[in-house]
């Protein structure tokens, strides 16, 4: 009946091997449970959504309110007034916001916002990074400098490929080639200060910076892509951590609760051409709905537990640790990226900082391992390029028993 049996291609075991996915139909706290009642320890969360666990009590309270006094009104709400200021008291840099749906809907609707500012139509992303399922931004190929792109889907027209330059991430020597090359035609620079997805790959220092001078330079926006990030390393965005600030801010997955949603916003001169205030058209019948604007509120306040991003790191770092220990002991070559509470697993002896790092890891024996810790109740992300995000309820014995998983999975991969 589905196309490929899933609702969202990355949801396929497709590069892991093959074969139908598992089903589920329960979560609770760190655990989800399949249809045929068996546990696994979730580091999926979602692909990124989840931080404190399935079925958090505040949050159920919040969507069961919801749904006891509406869930859809057409109009405005006093929700999305309190979640706006909420967003923007974690993220300064969000003068003003607007909801949607999705993460797709947020980045498409800054692209086009950073469109309509600067008068231009072209943009640069980066190589193997994911920012939606809208037509410009399933553009990846072409990963040399300053090469304009081909369509990475099919269905895409090739005239919108030829407004994406793809450059390949942590290179600011083909970013100057690219801005040189077309700056006086670039809308915008689109990037996930720390990309989620290729695995986690942070920014070398150096690369951020030329990203924000050479888009000064020649009078384009940056836009950040923090559908992952933004909440996920620290309450707000990553721009502190790094020093820098972004014109446009995409936000999306977190901020929901769990329920369906994305944000976008910024400089308050450049939101001010949005519907019906400027020229630059947006909308969604379903953005802003009481269900997850009341399920963001509540996940907010939750958020602001204190210690909560401490406690996240330190069971990732275990989790990290560990595993690079057993796979050394196991003759495994691997590589941990990690940022706070999120890491990525590479089979590779070499550093990851570029997708085509990601890309040369071995996806047979991320296949292998993903395959033995499934058998052992442990789910992780079915894409060697996919991150393990740690969530609250993860306990110490959750980490004790995803190790001794790990271990019995790498022995049988060195066998
Ligand atoms: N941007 C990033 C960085 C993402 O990881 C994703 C989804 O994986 C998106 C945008 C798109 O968000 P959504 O799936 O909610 O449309």
């Amino acid at each position: 009946m589905i196309p490929g049996g899933v609702n969202s291609p990355s949801r396929s075991y497709k590069a892991v091997g093959g074969g139908a996915p598992r089903f589920f139909v329960r979560g609770e706290g760190a655990y989800l449970y399949d249809v045929d009642g068996r546990r696994y320890i979730d580091y999926l969360a979602a692909f990124g959504p989840l931080i404190l666990g399935h079925a958090h009590p505040a949050l159920v309270r919040a969507i069961r309110q919801a749904a006891e006094e509406g869930t859809l009104f057409g109009t405005p709400t006093p929700y999305e007034v309190e979640f706006a200021e909420r967003l923007r008291a974690a993220i300064p840099e969000l003068e003003r916001v607007r909801l949607t749906n999705s993460g797709t809907e947020a980045v498409m609707t800054a692209v086009r916002l950073a469109r309509a500012y600067t008068g231009r139509s072209k943009i640069i992303k980066f190589a193997g990074a994911y920012h939606g399922h809208f037509d410009l931004v399933l553009v990846a190929a072409g990963s040399g400098p300053a090469t304009l792109g081909v369509p990475d889907a099919a269905g895409v027209p090739a005239a919108v490929a030829r407004d994406v330059v793809t450059v390949p991430y942590n290179d600011s020597e083909a970013l100057a080639l690219a801005v040189e090359r077309f700056g006086s035609e670039l809308a915008a620079i689109v990037v996930e200060p720390i990309v989620g997805n290729f695995g986690i790959v942070p920014p070398e220092p150096a690369f951020l910076e030329a990203i924000h001078r050479l888009a000064r330079e020649c009078g384009a926006l940056v836009v950040y892509d923090e559908v992952i990030t933004a909440f996920r390393f620290r309450y707000g965005s990553v721009m502190p951590m790094l020093g820098t600030r972004a014109d446009l801010i995409a936000l999306g997955k977190i901020i929901g609760g769990g329920l369906p949603i994305g944000a976008y916003g910024g400089r308050a001169e450049i939101m001010a051409l949005v519907a019906p205030e400027g020229p630059v058209y947006q909308a969604g019948t379903m953005a802003g709905n009481p269900a997850s604007v009341r399920a963001g509120l509540a996940l907010l306040e939750a958020l602001q537990a204190p210690g909560l991003y401490d406690g996240l790191e330190a069971k990732a770092r275990a989790l990290a640790d560990g595993l690079l220990a057993l796979s050394d002991r196991y003759g495994i070559p691997l590589q941990i990226n990690r940022v706070g509470g999120a890491f990525s697993t590479h089979f590779t002896d070499r550093p990851v900082r570029t997708y085509a790092d990601a890309e040369a890891a071995d996806g047979a024996l991320y296949a292998a391992f993903f395959r033995g810790m499934l058998r052992r109740g442990v789910l992780l992300p079915p894409s060697k390029f996919e991150a393990w995000f740690v969530m609250v309820p993860h306990s110490d014995a959750d980490v004790a028993e995803t190790l001794a998983a790990a271990e019995a999975t790498f022995r049988e991969m060195a066998a």
